[in-house]
């Protein structure tokens, strides 16, 4: 974990922009899975962005590989790629109640140091920008259709 105290909110600032767009360059768990078994598409109509969501559950409930596919601007992309990282390997419920947290910190005015959001916390500056937050959630919502076990489209209108 980060230690906030030790930076200053600007240097906060620079450090999560540094994160999203290295996400956004170069997106993590990228690409089709030949063995998924649930999956989900995401439009954000407002901004163009576009995702395929797969993903591999295994016996338990736990999410034990994620890609996606798409494409989109670099908060959507930085948004995928980091939620992929973080609930690849967690429990079904789990990260539905991450999506929660994540949804809370964009929405709501908890303090990003109380969130325990880790680097998901680098979407608190979105909530400043109310269309935004549509970029910033469209995989989450493909994530939640996909684990619903909808094949319908996942949009954030
Ligand atoms: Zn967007």
């Amino acid at each position: 974990m980060m230690d906030s105290a030790a930076v200053t909110g600007s240097e906060l600032r620079d450090l999560y922009r540094e994160l999203i767009l290295d996400h956004a360059r170069q997106p993590r768990h990228f690409g089709s899975l030949a063995d998924a078994t649930h999956g989900a598409a995401g439009i954000n109509p407002l901004c163009g962005d576009k995702l395929q969501l797969h993903l591999k559950l295994g016996a338990s409930g736990q999410i034990a590989d994620i890609r996606f596919e798409g494409s989109g601007c670099a908060i959507s992309v930085a948004s995928a790629s980091l939620m992929a990282e973080a609930v690849n390997g967690l429990h079904s419920e789990d990260a539905l109640a991450l999506f929660a947290a994540f949804n809370a910190q964009l929405t709501t005015d908890i303090p990003a140091s109380d969130n325990n959001l880790g680097k998901l916390g680098a979407f608190q500056g979105v909530k400043e920008f109310p269309s935004r937050v549509k970029c910033a959630t469209l995989a989450w919502h493909a994530l939640r259709s996909a684990l619903a076990g909808d094949q319908q489209i996942a949009t954030t209108e």
